[in-house]
């Protein structure tokens, strides 16, 4: 019996959207099923009054790998955002990521002279603790971030927010979680260290239309209601979904940390005067409040009245406890549940027709332009 369809692609997120685009150029055919009620997964936003709502977190994308670049914005412009979060703690603003502007607000230091004699001096206990120890490298992400930038920015910036966010306390957490925050002397305030950066203007929306174009696309739809059916319509698999769920759990379940996004319409023009504000401390429930308007529009564009929109929207963002589920977004990536996933990997090996990509597919902490340059 020919099948329909060359491949079936679960989860019309941005893996499953790449994958379907990169097929269709090979002349295949391709239907996409996503549970949700619409394409683009964690990307997916929302125009609410002319606001493109990341509906499921800030998105920003970046890349210092120019092919990666140009072909996102093949589908869509991007515009020159530069992520410069703020974290807000105990009644104080602190630049993020850790550069010049944090230190001077943390301890009055004017040049990167000072800045580095005070890293040198924060980082002092941590160097010698491992040293007594024979340690070589930081165990966990306290440890980790203690060699970073010292013990004041660890309890002031690092801490609640790590604790807030994943649940556990920080040494408990692997350390590569943090090593993706730059440390700088110099008075730059850009969260990325990459060539390129930007928010596709008119929102994700666009390019997960533009990857998708060619192929069948079923939403609300969810894969493990009719497995059979899906199975038996392509020859090939491509599973975005959750590993452990394909598997029917019969290994046990992969640890994910989730959010709870709620978003409100204010009637205010500018509500933080930024798009991010981390709330690093723990009497704060949320960790963070983003203001959308912020990623696509200008001040100049905010402060002239013929444009500003009166209005605003604005998402807290509560991360789950663990008694709560929500939506996997996050994979705990500690030793357990690493031992687990690769379990889980080696049944998927065996399998001859299905392909396992993505955030959940592979269990991994993919950023957007990760998931791009792999499938190039
Ligand atoms: P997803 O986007 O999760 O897509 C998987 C899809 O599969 C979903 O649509 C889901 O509904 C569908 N699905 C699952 N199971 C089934 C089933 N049984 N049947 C049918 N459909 C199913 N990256 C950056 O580069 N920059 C950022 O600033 C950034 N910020 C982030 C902020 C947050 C809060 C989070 C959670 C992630 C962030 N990321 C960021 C990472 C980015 O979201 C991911 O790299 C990307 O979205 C992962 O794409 P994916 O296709 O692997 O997974
Ligand atoms: N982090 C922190 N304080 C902050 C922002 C981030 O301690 O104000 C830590 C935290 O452990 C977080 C990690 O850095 O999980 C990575 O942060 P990033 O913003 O890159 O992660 P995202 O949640 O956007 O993927």
């Amino acid at each position: 019996m020919t099948k329909k369809y060359d491949y079936i692609v679960v989860g019309a997120g941005l893996y499953g959207a790449m994958f379907t685009w990169k097929k269709i150029r090979e002349g295949k055919k391709v239907l996409v099923i996503d549970k949700r009620p619409y394409p683009g997964g964690n990307i997916y936003c929302e125009n609410i009054h002319g606001i493109n709502v990341h509906k499921y977190g800030a998105h920003i994308f970046h890349t210092s790998n120019k092919k990666v670049w140009e072909l996102v914005n093949s589908f869509v412009e991007f515009n020159r955002y530069t992520n410069s979060p703020l974290a807000y703690y105990k009644g104080r603003l602190y630049n993020m990521p850790f550069n010049m502007n944090t230190f001077y607000a943390m301890w009055g230091v004017k040049t990167p002279q000072e800045a580095a004699g005070k890293l040198e001096e924060q980082r002092k206990e941590i160097a010698e603790l491992l040293r007594s120890q024979g340690v070589s490298r930081p165990r966990n992400l306290e440890e980790q971030a203690l060699l970073l930038v010292g013990r004041d920015i660890y309890e002031t910036l690092i801490k609640g927010y790590t604790q807030k966010q994943w649940g556990r306390d920080p040494s408990l957490l692997p350390s590569f979680i943090i090593k993706r925050l730059p440390v700088r002397l110099t008075f730059d305030n850009n969260y990325f260290n990459d060539t390129f950066q930007g928010i596709p203007i008119g929102g994700y929306n666009k390019l997960i239309e533009g990857l998708l174009s060619g192929a069948d696309l079923q939403c609300n739809t969810d894969f493990f209601h009719e497995r059979g059916r899906w199975e038996e319509t392509a020859d090939k698999i491509l599973f975005t979904g959750r590993i452990d769920e394909y598997y029917g759990y019969r290994l046990g379940k992969l640890e994910y940390r989730s959010l709870r996004f709620e978003h409100k319409v204010l009637d205010c023009p500018n509500y933080q005067g930024n798009a991010v504000i981390n709330y690093t401390d723990t009497s704060v429930p949320y960790t963070r409040i983003i203001e959308h308007k912020h990623f696509e529009q200008s001040y100049a564009y905010l402060s002239d009245p013929a444009n500003g929109s009166d209005k605003t929207v604005i998402t807290w963002e509560y991360p789950l406890s663990r008694e709560e589920e929500g939506e996997p977004y996050y994979p705990v990536n500690d030793e357990k549940n690493n031992r687990l996933y690769e379990k889980y990997r080696e049944l998927a090996a065996k399998e001859k027709n299905v392909i396992f990509g993505g955030r959940l597919g592979e269990y991994k902490y993919y950023d957007m332009h990760q998931i791009v340059e792999k499938l190039l």
